[in-house]
């Protein structure tokens, strides 16, 4: 068989809350070559608690990386083209290793996960001076969604935690610290940091002086010696190094390069590089995020700030507003795993397509309460106006609305906080494969949604970066560098008198969500 000409390929690690990626893309076209995905449990321990196994993620990837070289060499391309791998992540899933076993004292807290109500309910009592304290120097609420509290409770609670902690040998870190560790040796000298994004989820990190704050620090009591690194997202942090896996371990040497939390990545794969450009990301929840250029714009409804990206360890960072949903995808998952009204995600689309309306059927996926931009802990889901009539497919029509219904929410909130309103909203993530679900969006929004071809714009992005590295240079983050990239339009349909009849039912049924848990 013939080899093909390519230019060098940079791989992808994308660990997702409910599954892991690694991809490989050519660095001249950013056309997907091979990729494995595989997908990871998620742990309800108890009611308001969402935990993964360190390890199992660990080893998802893994196999992913060992999968997806394999089906490069059915292709007959040579893995030592493999230039630079970068990683994304899920945000904010807090985990604390001991760095001379290797092993997790506990399982991953995940960003969904509301054990830290009650933390979080006693933190804020003793909020120094201003209640801005926290928000002023991270550009978060103080919420059970970031990690500070994750480990709190950790440090509280987990006896093997405190030992550690006091025998020197924790660590703690995000997903993306605690991946790039062990691919870079682990006990064997694994690089234990981080990135400026990723940093800037855990309400620890200073967004403006770009550094672990002291002040926060003793504020949630965190000893700063068990905190990662903090580094660029486009730097090299290490080399892969995991000799005990022999298939993945094809890719010994190569370096890590590239590290974004997930949002981040995807803003950057779709090249989202001028103040004003947004992307809406449709994963297990949903993440709105609009570049601000070099300003932190702090939000007076309801939106983060967060670090953007900072490619480059002497590049400028860039900052962005952020409207996060806790529930999107997660809801499907929810009506497979827990209704079990379909045995697939993919099959709510032809669920929903049977009926092609709610039928006045309204649902509030509020599972982890509200956040943007009500921020509001005490809210649960509800399904209302039901009917003798309803049925599952009207349901799964609902399902599907609330995710778009969320979203005009915080594209809203975006508007007002940026003066100029978007003029269509770039999307991707899971979900958007569902065509109907665009189709809706757009309905709904009332402008158009226009999507990649490739949806992988997550791990797409972390490739980026790793090939944008100094010391790496195969990529130069101009758009020719994304020809293999074509777009698809969603054009809204109805009238913008329908869209917002049925937007401000969805308004009162968010009201009656909250309030449940006192
Ligand atoms: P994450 O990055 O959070 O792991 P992904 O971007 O991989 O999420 O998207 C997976 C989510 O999308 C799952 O929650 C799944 O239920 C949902 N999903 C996947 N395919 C579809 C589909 N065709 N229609 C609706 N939801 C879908």
């Amino acid at each position: 068989a013939k080899k093909a000409v390519l230019g060098p390929l940079v791989g992808a690690v994308d660990q997702g809350t409910s599954s892991t990626r690694f991809l490989v893309f050519n660095s001249k076209t950013a056309e997907l070559l091979s990729h494995h995905q595989v997908e990871i449990k998620q742990e309800f321990p108890r009611e308001g608690w969402v935990e993964q196994d360190p390890k199992e993620i660990l080893q998802s990837v893994y196999e992913c990386i060992e999968k997806t070289c394999e089906k490069l060499g059915q292709l007959n391309i040579d893995i030592s083209n493999i230039k630079a791998i970068g990683v994304s992540n899920q945000r904010e899933t807090t985990v604390v290793w001991d760095k001379l076993t290797g092993e997790p004292l506990y399982n991953a807290v995940v960003w969904l996960d509301l054990r830290t109500q009650s933390t979080v309910e006693n933190l804020y009592k003793r909020i120094p001076g201003n209640n801005n304290f926290v928000k002023s120097k991270t550009g978060l609420p103080l919420s059970t969604y970031f990690s500070a509290v994750k480990l709190r409770w950790l440090l509280d609670n987990v006896r093997k935690v405190q030992k550690a902690v006091e025998e020197n040998r924790a660590l703690f870190g995000t997903i993306d610290s605690w991946l790039i560790w062990s691919l870079t040796g682990g006990v064997n000298g694994g690089v234990h940091c981080t990135d400026v994004t990723n940093a800037s989820r855990t309400m620890l990190f200073n967004i403006h002086s770009l550094e672990w704050d002291k002040e926060l620090c003793d504020f949630f009591g965190i000893p700063m010696e068990i905190l990662p690194n903090v580094r660029s997202s486009s730097e090299i942090y290490g080399l892969m190094k995991i000799s005990h896996s022999l298939k993945a371990g094809a890719l010994e040497g190569v370096p890590i390069s590239g590290c974004l939390g997930d949002q981040s990545a995807a803003l950057v794969g779709q090249m989202c590089f001028q103040d004003g450009q947004a992307k809406n990301t449709y994963g297990t929840g949903c993440f709105l995020l609009c570049n601000t250029g070099h300003k932190c714009v702090f939000s007076e409804h309801g939106l983060l700030t967060t670090v953007a990206y900072k490619l480059g360890r002497d590049k400028p960072v860039y900052y962005a507003l952020e409207g996060s949903v806790a529930i999107a995808g997660a809801v499907i998952r929810w009506l497979r795993d827990n209704l079990g009204i379909i045995k697939s995600s993919e099959e709510i689309e032809k669920l929903a397509k049977e009926v092609g309306t709610s039928y006045g059927c309204y649902f509030v996926p509020a599972f982890s309460g509200l956040y943007a931009p009500y921020w509001e802990p005490s809210a649960r889901g509800i399904i209302c106006g039901l009917t003798q009539f309803t049925n599952k497919c009207h349901i799964a029509f609902a399902a599907l609305e609330a995710v778009c219904f969320q979203t005009r929410e915080i594209l809203d909130a975006m508007n007002r906080d940026c003066g100029i309103p978007l003029s269509h909203l770039q999307v991707d993530g899971g979900m958007t494969s569902n065509k109907i679900l665009m189709q809706l969006q757009a309905d709904i929004l009332y402008i158009p949604v226009v999507k990649p071809s490739m949806p992988e714009t997550t791990a797409l992005g972390a490739a980026m970066a790793a090939g944008a590295a100094e010391g790496v240079g195969v990529w130069s983050l101009e758009p020719e560098d994304l020809s293999a990239v074509t777009m698809e339009r969603f054009e809204p349909q109805i009238n913008a008198e329908e869209s917002e009849i049925r937007y401000s039912t969805w308004k009162k049924a968010v009201m009656k969500s909250m309030g449940w848990v006192t």
